[in-house]
């Protein structure tokens, strides 16, 4: 619509300097406002001759991003917030300016061979075979979806006269695998985790075989959680594994939240059976210092995957060598290189300052833990396994802790919605932010 005139140039400036300013300054954490609300102070910003990108930018720097909470404030705790490095973040804005396409080989070789190596980094962390490879997805919801339709596919093959399939889990799994149970239109076998909150092998067996012996449905893929997105609690992976291989079913590691602690020594050895996975994922937007949106989906026998997922069309076929397409490994076709701004990063700071930066967070975690225990009001639920620290508080009724955080955001001092555990409010502090300090929990803590 415009050749880059001295018109685009000066909007390249401001939006270069808003961007810097957003980069360098801790942002408010602002908050959400109703539609109506926005409506009135910007009106209808879709009109027929436009704005003009001075007035539409000054519309999102002034209004819009300010109902955005920000996900990456040092007390912003909710969910699983997210810490992208200034690094990542700024190679953010190349791939924006470089319309690469991820799709396949042919067109992105030199982003996909970046990725491949940012992903190698991963499944070697996770000690998968040099074999193994993956792509980067959206989100955890798509890597899971993704590799659970690869493993009914492999089952598919093995038992041919199976008529009804299910996919075991921890009932404390995450809800994007109920999700992915309701697409494929398959059963969801709940396994009650043990007394420590965590799936084990043992049970896991039992309750398969059960199935097996008394209804005409298989178990096509387990499903192990490395890392709850509730209270980071990791399942345990090598009975899991066991139990699964045993009975040559499909094991898949959901680590969304979890599995970026590989990288971290003082609790690698809590992951251990991951590197008897058949598939894994883990979100770099999580806890691995990335921008939304990138998962990394990793499979031992990639070629599986590739003959599930590519997509056959005349158009296509001149794209279908034996190249590494990504297009070929998960849903999806068109796709940005979303795990770009990750690999800048990684490559640029070296893989040292990950586990550094990680240690830093699970020390913040166990002070946290620790500052909640000497807490007169409070109670720790958990010891956190991980960076997840969940306590409730003495004598509130579910509407006390909506209350206090609606009042927590509204005074800006943090976000922290209540969540619930056994039918029981409780909050949860969710810490993935190297900048989140002991003083921001205690800043929270004192509140309470
Ligand atoms: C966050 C999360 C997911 C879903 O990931 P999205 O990127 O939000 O789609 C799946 N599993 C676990 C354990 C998670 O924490």
């Amino acid at each position: 619509m415009h050749a880059f005139n001295s018109e685009v140039e000066s909007l390249a400036n401001e939006i270069l300097a808003y961007s810097l300013l957003r980069l360098k300054d801790d942002p408010p954490l602002d908050g959400p406002r109703t539609a109506e609300d926005l409506f009135q102070e910007v009106g209808n910003t879709i009109t027929a001759k436009g704005l003009g990108g001075h007035e539409a930018l000054e519309v999102f720097t002034n209004v819009l991003a300010k109902a955005c909470i920000s996900t990456d404030h040092p007390r912003n705790l909710a969910f699983i917030p997210s810490a992208p490095t200034e690094y990542s973040n700024l190679f953010d804005l190349v791939v924006g300016a470089s319309s690469l396409y991820g799709g396949s080989w042919q067109e992105g070789a030199g982003a996909v061979f970046a990725e491949n190596q940012a992903l190698r980094w991963i499944a070697d962390l996770a000690g998968l075979p040099q074999s193994a490879g993956g792509v980067f997805v959206q989100g955890g919801t798509i890597g899971n979806l993704s590799a659970l339709v690869v493993a009914r596919a492999a089952a598919r093959t093995k038992y041919p006269n199976t008529s009804r399939w299910a996919i075991a889990c921890s009932a404390e799994a995450h809800s994007s695998i109920a999700s992915a149970a309701q697409i494929m239109d398959v059963e969801l076998l709940k396994i009650e985790p043990g007394a420590d909150r965590k799936m084990h092998g043992d049970a896991l067996g039992a309750a398969i075989d059960q199935l097996h012996a008394t209804t005409q449905t298989r178990v096509f893929a387990v499903v192990a959680t490395g890392g709850t997105t509730n209270l980071g609690i990791i399942d345990d992976l090598a009975t899991i594994a066991e139990a699964t291989h045993a009975r040559d079913i499909w094991f898949h590691v959901d680590g969304a939240y979890g599995l970026a602690a590989l990288c971290a020594p003082s609790v690698r050895a809590k992951f251990n059976g991951v590197e008897q996975a058949d598939s894994l994922i883990v979100d770099p937007h999580k806890w691995l210092f990335a921008p939304f949106d990138a998962c990394a989906l990793i499979y031992r026998n990639p070629d599986l995957a590739k003959e599930v997922h590519t997509q056959h069309a005349s158009y296509l076929e001149t794209l279908h060598d034996d190249t590494w397409s990504p297009a070929d490994y998960a849903i999806h076709l068109t796709r940005r290189v979303r795990g770009l701004p990750f690999w800048f990063s990684l490559a640029a700071h070296g893989t040292d300052a990950y586990t550094e930066a990680m240690e830093e967070t699970l020390t913040v975690a166990r002070d946290a833990a620790e500052l909640v225990r000497q807490h007169p009001n409070l109670d720790l639920i958990h010891e956190p396994e991980l960076s997840i620290v969940a306590f409730t508080r003495k004598g509130w009724a579910p509407s006390d802790y909506q209350k206090w955080s609606d009042k927590l955001l509204a005074d800006q001092i943090g976000f922290i919605p209540p969540s619930s555990d056994k039918g029981q409010s409780i909050l949860r502090f969710a810490i993935v932010n190297p900048w989140t300090k002991i003083t921001d929990i205690s800043m929270i803590l004192d509140t309470l």
